[in-house]
């Protein structure tokens, strides 16, 4: 009898750190325990009405493929957005066929990988880092270098680190900015001179910028109002790429629209090719995400303000409880801290499996799967800040009770 196993890199493939403590989640609820979620970046802020309203308008009598880039309609407006943003001063204005609409920021990363490396090849990453980049790199057969950011460093990477880890393989280097999972936001000079660094050494740069509008201090903004992007650094037009996405943005995580955008023609024709072989990017979600790049700046910035709020809520929280180590992120909704324990992994577990306040417990996301380096982020967990102030502060106060009862806590240094 044949086995069917599955491929060997389907049996490789590395469960999601933030999903990974689903089944421990599920069982503490079937006992009765409520579960508060930290460990998923699920935002909670209304998705805008515009964007509902333009699903409940769709009324045509078949729903048909539409363009493998995505139609010229939205490409447009979003070429107009991004000149908007500063990008016109980056090289020649963003047009329409620079854009290529995809499947979610998820599908934009995994072409932009495909487009740039081959099987054997490396993206070369900065760890702690978002571990789809991982995954989408071992769908394609690519391996995965990292530099190491620190705590100390403010979980930054400079051009001098990046210089130093390109290897003869190493095609493209793949970084968020704002950070998921550090919260880490870097200036335009940085982006600059890593991109610098990447063109002189024949590197591609794959900026994902989902989380551009989360910045929570206007001077890191540099003068504009939202996180500095690459594309509007001039200089990179050959081996710059954004990835973008309006789950985040617009609270739209289940519309699954993003986009591939590259000054770069030969690069886009390749991603269109792959674009092609998917037939089309969803097109009743292309008219929502259309729509939704009409809404107004106030309600944007009332999202980033309820996330300053619930940042500053988190960060007091956390600093008022012995032995736990964090620092104040500049943008995005996560961060990552230090805690007093033997293993984050068994910690959280723990947390599901073993405790509760008043029938409620916490679940966050162990670091280590965020580092491609064995045996870092033992210590360290990512929370995210998706929740109402007062659950973030109930929050806190579960996690100060466990970590006074749980049994593997280290001794204050
Ligand atoms: C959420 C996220 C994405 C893409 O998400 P989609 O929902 O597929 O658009 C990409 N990069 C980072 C860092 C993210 O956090």
């Amino acid at each position: 009898m044949t086995a069917f196993l599955p491929s060997a890199r389907g049996r490789d493939a590395l469960a999601s750190p933030i999903r990974r403590l689903t089944p421990f989640a599920d069982a503490a609820k079937g006992r009765g325990v409520s579960v508060l979620h930290l460990n998923i970046g699920q935002p909670d802020i209304p998705t805008p009405t515009a964007v509902i309203d333009a699903y409940r308008a769709f009324a045509e009598p078949v729903l048909a493929y539409g363009p493998s880039e995505g139609t010229l309609a939205y490409r447009t407006a979003l070429a107009a957005y991004y000149n908007d943003l500063g990008y016109e001063s980056g090289g020649r204005a963003i047009e329409a066929n620079d854009v290529i609409v995809t499947t979610g920021g998820s599908e934009a990363l995994l072409f932009g990988i495909a487009a740039t490396c081959d099987p054997g090849d490396e993206i070369l990453v900065a760890e702690p880092y978002y571990p789809n980049y991982r995954g989408f790199s071992h769908i394609l057969a690519v391996g995965t270098r990292a530099v190491t950011t620190t705590a100390q460093g403010g979980y930054r990477v400079s051009a001098a680190q990046v210089a130093e880890a390109i290897g003869a393989r190493t095609k493209a280097l793949v970084l968020s900015s704002p950070g998921n999972p550090t919260g880490t936001v870097l200036s335009s000079q940085e982006l600059r001179d890593i991109a610098t660094v990447c063109r002189d050494r024949g590197v591609f740069f794959l900026s994902d910028e989902v989380y551009r509008d989360f910045v929570y201090d206007a001077a890191i903004c540099e003068g504009g109002s939202t996180a500095p992007g690459l594309l509007a650094q001039p200089g990179f037009d050959d081996n710059a790429l954004l990835i973008d996405s309006v789950s985040k943005r617009y609270s739209a995580c289940g519309a699954r629209i993003g986009c591939l955008v590259t000054r770069n023609r030969a690069l886009r024709a390749a991603v269109l090719k792959f674009a092609q072989t998917r037939l089309s990017p969803p097109v009743v979600d292309q008219l929502a995400a259309h729509a939704a790049l009409a809404t107004p700046s106030a309600v944007l910035r009332s999202a980033i303000d309820d996330y300053r709020r619930r940042r500053d809520a988190l960060v007091a929280g956390l600093r008022a409880i012995p032995g736990v180590q964090v620092r104040s992120p500049d943008g995005a909704f996560y961060l990552f801290a230090t805690l007093p324990v033997d293993d984050a992994e068994k910690f959280c577990i723990w947390l599901l499996d073993h405790f509760e306040v008043d029938g409620e417990t916490v679940m966050m996301a162990p670091a280590d799967g965020f580092y491609a380096t064995p045996g870092l982020g033992k210590d360290e967990v990512r929370i995210a800040y998706v929740l109402q102030v007062a659950k973030l502060v109930r929050a806190c106060a579960i996690l100060g009770r466990a970590l006074q009862s749980y049994p593997g806590r280290r001794p204050a240094a």
